[in-house]
């Protein structure tokens, strides 16, 4: 892959391939979804792993999580996907997990102005827990609730800007956008580990298995101007 194909996100052509027995992986992804509870990160999931959506809320115990396996061009990721509970009483669990993920999904519901206050928090805990995120997203969930709604596109988008996340709108409920929210991570997961292959190999080893995600020196994308405020929606 080339510097050139960063970013031509309409060129996304990501395959989700259902084989649980594939091998031969190159990538294996850590993304973590955090956030308020009841904002809709099992639902962002679930949705997404084509589990029905449900109304009914039920609460994550500690952490769950969903692997999918996808394909770029001839790149095959598998992403683990771990769904965090929002509960005070579960943070000091949740923080096991940050530790190795490569990237976080901070979730509010625009519907709920402290939801996307309350990130503010969030991004400070999970800053302090991680060593290897390198790409971060923020989504605001539940715009099938438009009529309902208190955080406006553009309040998301200047959150998004200054913390340096990729800022997109979703509904859980009607699918919009959920699709495009994890594929376009894994995307720009395969991209920056593609684009700075050679400052995370050996000097001595141009080997292309090398396992590059597990190294724990990963420098966080810097984001050009234009996708720090990019709306997905
Ligand atoms: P979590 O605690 O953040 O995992 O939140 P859940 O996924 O359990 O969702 C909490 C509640 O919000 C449930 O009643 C869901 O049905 C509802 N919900 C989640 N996403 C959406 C959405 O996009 N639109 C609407 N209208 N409701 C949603």
């Amino acid at each position: 892959m080339s510097k050139n194909d960063e970013d031509k996100e309409e060129d996304l052509h990501m395959e989700k391939i259902t084989d649980d027995n594939i091998k031969g992986h190159k990538y294996l992804f850590r993304i973590c979804l955090i956030g308020n509870a009841s904002v809709g990160k099992t639902s962002l999931l679930k949705t997404y792993t084509s589990n029905p959506f449900h109304n009914k809320y039920m609460p994550t115990v500690g952490v769950d999580f969903q692997v999918v396996t996808l394909k770029y061009k001839e790149i095959i990721a598998k992403v683990h996907i771990w769904d965090t509970a929002g509960e005070e009483r579960f943070k000091s669990i949740s923080s096991n997990y940050y530790r190795s993920s490569h990237g976080f999904i901070y979730v509010y519901d625009i519907t709920d102005g402290d939801s996307l206050n309350s990130l503010e928090n969030w991004i400070t805990l999970t800053n302090e827990h991680t060593n290897s995120n390198v790409i971060n997203f923020l989504v605001g969930n539940k715009i099938d609730l438009e009529n309902d709604r208190k955080v406006s596109t553009n309040q998301g988008k200047e959150f998004a800007s200054k913390h340096n996340l990729i800022f997109l709108e979703t509904s859980a409920k009607t699918n919009e956008n959920v699709q495009r929210l994890f594929e376009y991570f894994t995307f720009k997961l395969i991209n920056y580990f593609e684009i700075n292959k050679s400052k995370y190999m050996r000097d001595d080893d141009d080997n292309d298995d090398q396992d590059m995600t597990s190294f724990s020196n990963l420098k966080p994308l810097e984001l050009e101007n234009d996708e720090k405020s990019k709306c997905g929606c």
